[in-house]
C-alpha cells in the first residue's frame, strides 16, 4: 500500500499508486478548473503533490501550458536569479559488474577499453580541470568490488581534494557511485563528500528487473532505497534523476516526484538536485533499441513542471544534450550544468581515439568550459562556480530552511560574483573576461544589502591582488 512514510520500496514508490496518479492525470487533462486550482497553489512556491504535479504534466490546454510554463520561468528567477552553478563529471573507473541494457560499460561488452584511474592520473585528470577553472566535480564509477572498492574511492577523494595546482583548487566532490551499505555512505561522509547522487534509471519495478537482468543492480528494492541508507548514513545532500527515455515518461516523473515526497516525509529533507537525463548513444548502445525517448517539447515540459513541484530542489543538465535544447530549458529550471565534460576515464588528460572509446555516452555539447561560460553571459545568465553551503555546513535540513526562508539568496549572488571573478582572472579568455568584468559590474548593484555590496567591493579587489575563496 502506498505510504511515503515507509522505508520499503514497494511502499513508497506504489505501482498502484502511479498508476491511478496517471489516470487521474489522464481524465483531468482538460478539466480547467482543477487545473486553475492547481496553478494557483503552485503559484505559492510551496510546492506540489505527485498527484497534483502529474495533472500539469497531462495537461492539453494551450492556454494553461503557456501558464505553467511562464510560472516555472518565475519560479526559477525567484529561487535561483539568473545564476547557473558550473560542474564537471570525473569518470575515475569504467569497471562494472552489472549488465544494464542502455550503458556500454555493461559486463559483457567485450571491446570497449576498461580503465581505472591510478591516483597519478587522478592527479593529472584534476590538473588539467583546475586549468579549465572548474571547483566542483561529480565522480563517477561503475560498480566493482574487486576493482573499484570503496577504499579506492575514500583514496580518490583524498586525493581530490589535496591537490592544489595554481590557483586552482576543487571545492566539492560529489558523488555518483553504485547503491551501498550505510557503513559505506558513512565513510562518503566523512572523507567530505557534497552530494550523493544515484540515479534510479526507472521507478518501474518490472521494467527496471528486465533493463537490469544481471548484477548486484538487478535488485530493485536495494537500489530504490539506496538514499535512506545514505542518509542514516549521515549524508544529507542527495540527488535523484531518472533516464527518460526507458519507461514512459509520465511514470518516471510521477516516481521522481514521490521519491522526494518520501525523502522529505522521513527525513525532512527533500532530494538536494534532481536530473534530467535523457538516453543516449554510446559504444553499443543504440538509443533506438528503447522506444520511449522523449522529444524536445516534452522534455521542456518536464523539466517545467519538475520546477513548480518541487521549487527547493536544483536541477541538472549535463552535456548529453545539445546547445540548443540547453538555450531551450536552462530558464526553464535548470540550476546547474556541466561544461567542457569528458565521459570517458582518463578523457581530461587525453582524447581518446574513436575505436578506443570507453565513453559512458556521447557529449552533445562539445564546447569548451570558456565558450560555455561565454555563451551563458550572452544570455544573461551569471556562471557560478560557487561552493559555499557545503563548506559552511549548509547541508541538509539547514541548506533547505535557508531556501525556504529565502536567506540563501542572500549568499548566492555575492558567491557567484566572486567565484566568477576567479574564473576570469585565472581561466578565462580575453573576450569572456570583457563580458565577465561588465556583468560582474551590473549585477554588483543587484546586490539589496549596500553592507554586503560593499563587502563583495572589497573582496574583489582582493581577488585581483591575487587571494582566493572568499564567500558568504
Ligand atoms: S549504468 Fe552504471 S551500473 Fe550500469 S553498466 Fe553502466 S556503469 Fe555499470
Ligand atoms: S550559496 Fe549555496 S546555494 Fe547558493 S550557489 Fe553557493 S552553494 Fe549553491
Amino acid at each position: 500500500m502506498y505510504d511515503p512514510k515507509s522505508k520499503h520500496a514497494e511502499d513508497f514508490i506504489n505501482h498502484e499508486e502511479i498508476m491511478e496518479t496517471l489516470d487521474y492525470a489522464r481524465k483531468n487533462k482538460t478539466n480547467r478548473e482543477l487545473i486553475g486550482e492547481i496553478l494557483e497553489k503552485a503559484k505559492k512556491r510551496k510546492g506540489l503533490s505527485h498527484r497534483e504535479a502529474a495533472v500539469l504534466l497531462d495537461c492539453e490546454l494551450d492556454d494553461k501550458n503557456q501558464e505553467i510554463f511562464t510560472l516555472a520561468e518565475q519560479i526559477k528567477k525567484d529561487f535561483y536569479g539568473n545564476r547557473i552553478v558550473m560542474f564537471a563529471p570525473l569518470y575515475l573507473s569504467n569497471y562494472c559488474v552489472n549488465g544494464c541494457l542502455y550503458c556500454p560499460y555493461h559486463l559483457k561488452n567485450k571491446h570497449i577499453a576498461r580503465k581505472k584511474l591510478t591516483q597519478d592520473e587522478i592527479r593529472a585528470e584534476v590538473t588539467a580541470l583546475q586549468d579549465m577553472g572548474h571547483k566542483r566535480l561529480a565522480i563517477e564509477t561503475g560498480e566493482d568490488p574487486v576493482n573499484c572498492p570503496i577504499e579506492y574511492v575514500l583514496e580518490s577523494i583524498k586525493t581530490i581534494y589535496d591537490m592544489k595546482h595554481k590557483n586552482g583548487a576543487i571545492r566539492r566532490v560529489n558523488v555518483n557511485i553504485a547503491a551501498t551499505t550505510v557503513e559505506n555512505y558513512r565513510k562518503l561522509k566523512e572523507a567530505g563528500i557534497g552530494t550523493y547522487i544515484l540515479f534510479q534509471e526507472t521507478y518501474h519495478k518490472e521494467s527496471y528487473l528486465k533493463l537490469h537482468p544481471t548484477g548486484p543492480k538487478h535488485n530493485y528494492d536495494y537500489h530504490t532505497e539506496a538514499m535512506d541508507r545514505a542518509m542514516e548514513g549521515g549524508i544529507d545532500d542527495v540527488g535523484c534523476g531518472v533516464l527518460f527515455g526507458l519507461e514512459l515518461y509520465r511514470y518516471e516523473f510521477a516516481g521522481l516526484l514521490m521519491h522526494a515526497e518520501h525523502l522529505e516525509a522521513v527525513y525532512g529533507v527533500g532530494p538536494h538536485t534532481i536530473s534530467v537525463p535523457r538516453i543516449k548513444k554510446a559504444d553499443d548502445i543504440d538509443p533506438d533499441m528503447f522506444d520511449n525517448g522523449i522529444d524536445d517539447d516534452t522534455f521542456a515540459k518536464i523539466v517545467a513542471c519538475i520546477r513548480i513541484a518541487v521549487p527547493y530542489t536544483g536541477m541538472i543538465l549535463s552535456t548529453r544534450e545539445s546547445k540548443k535544447c540547453r538555450e531551450r530549458v536552462l530558464h526553464l529550471g535548470i540550476s546547474q550544468i556541466s561544461g567542457g565534460s569528458r565521459t570517458s576515464v582518463g578523457g581530461y588528460v587525453e582524447e581518446e581515439a574513436e575505436d578506443e572509446s570507453s565513453e559512458q555516452f556521447d557529449v552533445s555539447d562539445k564546447r569548451t568550459l570558456d565558450e560555455v561560460v561565454n555563451w551563458l553571459m550572452d544570455m544573461e545568465y551569471i556562471p557560478s562556480f560557487c561552493t559555499a553551503c557545503y563548506r559552511e555546513g549548509r547541508t541538509g535540513d539547514r541548506f533547505m530552511s535557508l531556501c525556504k526562508s529565502g536567506q540563501i539568496q542572500n549568499c548566492c549572488l555575492p558567491n557567484a560574483l566572486m567565484t566568477l571573478k576567479e574564473y576570469l582572472m585565472d581561466y578565462a579568455s580575453q573576450d569572456t573576461r570583457e563580458k565577465g568584468e561588465a556583468m560582474i559590474a551590473r549585477e554588483i548593484q543587484n546586490i539589496p544589502k549596500e553592507k554586503v555590496r560593499q563587502i563583495v567591493r572589497e573582496h574583489l579587489e582582493e581577488i585581483e591582488k591575487g587571494n582566493r575563496d572568499f564567500r558568504f
